[in-house]
Parts: structure tokens; C-alpha cells; sequence
């Protein structure tokens, strides 16, 4: 989807060795779609010595896998408040250890020595556009005592320091989350799938499948293979070998830019290393190569070139970071995602012998990973922990109107959290009017020599009364010299 692919080479891209399907094969698994989520059943299951074939229609990382920003962290689409509340604390808890198991999966085999050049760095930061910060001591007390994940909080002043704007005010950061270069992780996974033993079959669309026999029967225009095992990894591109499960499937395309190199000055602007993502899911950066800003934001229900969204990128950075300036962008690219109506992936089997690994919708680098190791380990060694996603059943996403109700639902969510953040920050403006306002006074007051003494700090001071001699007026005045008398 990709129009420029500056920063991965035509050989990391996989259009050196394409190999079309061209013969009939027989195979313990087949594969369907090379993107993050086939890749790692193929990588998994090949490791673990079952014949594994990949049929991808066009070629690896096509879509959203090699089109992403590469921020990989714990968890789910579905926040974790609702996940709880779905399923229950225990089952909420374990669905959670798996998603970090995913990262984990991701970390190892990004390592310099297995995948070189992936610059894996770690930390990532979630900003709340709202002054939230009861909101974010419960939240950090949840992950840190009932979902063993390590975070801190950080105060508004803290998340300042980081990112000069008043757009965000707390923030929550992972400090084991971490980043790679997220265009490229799709080939290297690839090329690991190949050398533990798989094939991978590209510009090979499925375009038929037949799952009744125990030997099934996978259909492209120039071969036929028979595998045991079907795995569903088209995303929502699948068509014709599902078309039921392509339609419980949201897509939505998201859609990202990198600016030109803005020097020193970005630094000064947006000092924090890792990847930054607000807690609406607006915005999602992060600086790349030096002093560049790589930026995802706006999304569609509809499919679109990547080149319109450049102003609108352009935009938002302006938005968020006005001392910025007017940045140039000069990459862009983006993917469709497949959302679910229940916001969490679809893992498991279907029927015997036919898996799906879809709907990780834009949280695929850690729950794709944790996909495929699951199905990988039930094939053949009879995990059966896929089961704990058994609620989340597949469900129709509501074909053409439920892109529409999708595209309203993302525009009405943009509008609020704008409207909450731009409420925030007026009501954080009045504050800081107020406490200036108090601070005048209690000058003119001690000016007056009637101040009260200084509040201690987060008290706020009663106003000072009025001078003793107005208020002494009424009553009679004694001199000493009188009383004496
Ligand atoms: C701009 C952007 C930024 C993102 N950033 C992040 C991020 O930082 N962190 C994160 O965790 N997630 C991120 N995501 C989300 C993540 O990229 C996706 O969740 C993930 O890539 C989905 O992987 P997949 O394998 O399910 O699907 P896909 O990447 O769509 O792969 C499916 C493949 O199947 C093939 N296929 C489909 N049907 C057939 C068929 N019939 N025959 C043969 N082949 C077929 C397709 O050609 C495709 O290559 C981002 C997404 C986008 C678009």
C-alpha cells in the first residue's frame, strides 16, 4: 500500500525471491495471508517441525503488516476496564499474561542478532488528554498490582518536560513496551519463517477452499494444495475463501506520514524517546532516524490513497506541537485494519482443522504474535488456551452500514476527545487565572499591611479581612490618653 518505501530495501521488502505457487504441494499446515499474523504460525509451527506453506495474494507485509509504526506494548484493543468487565478478573487476567507473552515473542526475535537492524528501543508513553489523574492512580494501581505490569505515573509537569504542549496533561509509561522499525519487522519475520523450514508462496491468491475431508483442499489459479490444518490469516482482505468471516470484520484504514529531518529544534520539542500514543487514540508518533517525526492519525472506513492524508498529518503535528512550525512531510503510507464489534481479536478453531487469526484491529504487533504462537502450539501440541478467547464470537460487523456507523463513531470520537481536551485546557487556563488572581491580592493585601499569612501550599487562601478600622466604625474609639485620665 506503501508508495515509498525509503527506509526498506527491495531484498527486506521480499520482491527479490517471489515465488508463485506454481505446482501442487501437500503440507501439514497451509497459511493463508503473509502478514504479522500467518507469518508467526508459519514461524512457530515451522519451529516446531510441522511442513508449513504460505499462499499470499500479493506480496509479504502488503498491507497493514509492513505499512505500521512498530510500537509494541501489552494488552488489547479493548481497554482493559471493559475486558474485565466482559469476562471477569481471573480470565481478564490470563488473556493479559498472553498479550505480554506476545510482546515477549516480538522482543526475542527482534534482537540484533536474529533480525539486525530493527533498532529495538524501549519505552513507550500513553498521554491523557484530559487532566485524568484519579482516573490514572487507579488505572496504574490495576496494572501494577492485578496485571503484573510494571509502569509508573507521570505528573503533568513531567509529561511537559517530555513533549512541550498543553494538549496532554498526565501520562502513563511502559517501560518495558518498547518500538522496532515496524515496516521492516514483517520481512524479518519472514525470512526467519524460511530458514526454520517454511515456504512462503507469494502473488498466490486463495481463491477456494474445501475443509470438510481431513486432508483439505486449498484452491489458487495456477495449483492446488492439501494440508491438514487451514489457518485464516487474510485479514479483512480474505474474500472468497470466507467471506462470512471477511464480513465480521470492520475495516478501517489508518494512515501515517514521516516528516522531513527537523533538526535540533525537534528535540527541544519532543525530548521523549519512545513511541507516544494519547489515551483516545487520536494521535500516535514518535521521533525516527535522528530528527524526524513519524506521525499516524487520521483513519477511514473506506480505502484511500495514503498521498490525501498528508495535510491532514501535517495538521494535527501543527495542532499538537504549534512551535513546530509548518513541517514537511515527506513519506507516507498506511494499511487497512480489521476491527471487531467486540474489540478483540478472533483466535482459534472453527471447525476441526480450520483456524482464524484476524481482527487484531491497531494493536497487532503484540496480540498477532500471541496469535500465532497459540494456534502454532494447539496444532501440535494441543494448547488449548485459544479457548479463554472463546466470548468473543464472531460477530457481523454490518457490512456497508456499519462502515458508515464505523467512520461516524471515529468522527464523533475525534469530536469528543477534542472537545474534552480543549475543556480541559480551559478550565486548567482558569486555574492558573485564579491562583494569579489570589496572588495579586494577597500582594495588595500585604502591600496594605493586612495580609494574611502565606496558605500553606494546595490551600487556598480565605480572603483577607477587611482593615480593623472600618470594622471598628460602629463602635466607640478609646484613647489611651482618656482611659488614663
Ligand atoms: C498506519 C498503521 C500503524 C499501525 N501501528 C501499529 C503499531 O505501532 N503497533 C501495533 O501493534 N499495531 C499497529 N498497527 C496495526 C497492525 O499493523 C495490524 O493489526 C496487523 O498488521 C494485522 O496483521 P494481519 O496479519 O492480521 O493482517 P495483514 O497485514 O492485512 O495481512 C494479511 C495478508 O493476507 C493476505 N491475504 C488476504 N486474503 C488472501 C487470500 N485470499 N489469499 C492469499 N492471501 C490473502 C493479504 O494480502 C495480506 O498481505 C498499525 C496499522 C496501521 C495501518
Amino acid at each position: 500500500m506503501s508508495e515509498t518505501f525509503t527506509s526498506v530495501s527491495q531484498e527486506e521488502a521480499g520482491l527479490r525471491d517471489r515465488v508463485r505457487l506454481s505446482f501442487d504441494l501437500d503440507a501439514d499446515i497451509c497459511v493463508i495471508g503473509a502478514g504479522l499474523a500467518g507469518l508467526t504460525v508459519a514461524l512457530e509451527a515451522a519451529r516446531l517441525g510441522a511442513s508449513v506453506a504460505v499462499l499470499e495474494g500479493r506480496h509479504i507485509g502488503w498491507n497493514a503488516s509492513g505499512n505500521q509504526l512498530g510500537t509494541v506494548m501489552p494488552g488489547f484493543a479493548l481497554p482493559l476496564t471493559d475486558l474485565i468487565e466482559r469476562i471477569g478478573l481471573e480470565d481478564a487476567r490470563e488473556l493479559w499474561t498472553l498479550s505480554k507473552q506476545g510482546a515477549e515473542f516480538v522482543r526475542a526475535n527482534a534482537s540484533e542478532e536474529s533480525m539486525p537492524g530493527m533498532g529495538l528501543s524501549d519505552g513507550v508513553l500513553e498521554v491523557s488528554n484530559v487532566d485524568a489523574g484519579d482516573r490514572l492512580i487507579s488505572q496504574l494501581q490495576m496494572l501494577n498490582e492485578d496485571f503484573d505490569t510494571e509502569v509508573e505515573g507521570w505528573q503533568v509537569d513531567r509529561v511537559r518536560e517530555a513533549l512541550k504542549t498543553d494538549h496532554y496533561f498526565h501520562g502513563v509509561y511502559y517501560p518495558k513496551a518498547f518500538q522496532v522499525d515496524g515496516r521492516k519487522y514483517v520481512h524479518g519475520l519472514a525470512a526467519l519463517a524460511r530458514r526454520a523450514g517454511a515456504r512462503i508462496f507469494e502473488d498466490t491468491p486463495v481463491v477456494s477452499i474445501d475443509h470438510s475431508g481431513i486432508r483439505k483442499r486449498i484452491v489458487t489459479p495456477s495449483a492446488r494444495l492439501r494440508a491438514s490444518h487451514i489457518v485464516l490469516a487474510g485479514n479483512i482482505h480474505l474474500g472468497a475463501p470466507s467471506k462470512r468471516l471477511s464480513e465480521t470484520l470492520l475495516p478501517v484504514w489508518r494512515y501515517a506520514g514521516v516528516t522531513a529531518p527537523l533538526g535540533e529544534r525537534l528535540h527541544e520539542i519532543v525530548a521523549f524517546k519512545g513511541s507516544v500514543m494519547d489515551s483516545d487514540g487520536v494521535d500516535h508518533f514518535r521521533v525516527v532516524d535522528g530528527d524526524r517525526l513519524m506521525w499516524e492519525s487520521p483513519e477511514t472506513t473506506w480505502a484511500a490513497r495514503p498521498q490525501r492524508f498528508a495535510g491532514a498529518i501535517k495538521r494535527r503535528i501543527r495542532t499538537i506541537f504549534p512551535e513546530l512550525g509548518n513541517v514537511e512531510i515527506t513519506d507516507i503510507f498506511g494499511g487497512a485494519t480489521g476491527q471487531t464489534v467486540h474489540g478483540m481479536p478472533q483466535i482459534g478453531q472453527l471447525r476441526k482443522g480450520l483456524w482464524v487469526a484476524s481482527g487484531f484491529g491497531r494493536q497487532g504487533m503484540n496480540t498477532s504474535a500471541m496469535a500465532g504462537q497459540m494456534i502454532a502450539r494447539s496444532i501440535l501440541w494441543g494448547d488449548e488456551r485459544w479457548k479463554l478467547f472463546s466470548p468473543f464470537e464472531l460477530v457481523w460487523a454490518g457490512g456497508a452500514t456499519g462502515r458508515v456507523a464505523g467512520q461516524v463513531v471515529g468522527i464523533w470520537g475525534r469530536a469528543s476527545s477534542a472537545a474534552a481536551g480543549a475543556l480541559a485546557r480551559y478550565r486548567e487556563r482558569a486555574r492558573v487565572k485564579d491562583r494569579q488572581r489570589e496572588a495579586r491580592l494577597a500582594e495588595a493585601n500585604r502591600a496594605a499591611g493586612t495580609g494574611p499569612r502565606r496558605a500553606p501550599p494546595g490551600v487556598r487562601p480565605r480572603p483577607a479581612p477587611p482593615p480593623k478600622a472600618a470594622v471598628g466604625a460602629a463602635e466607640p474609639v478609646v484613647h489611651e490618653d482618656r482611659v488614663s485620665q
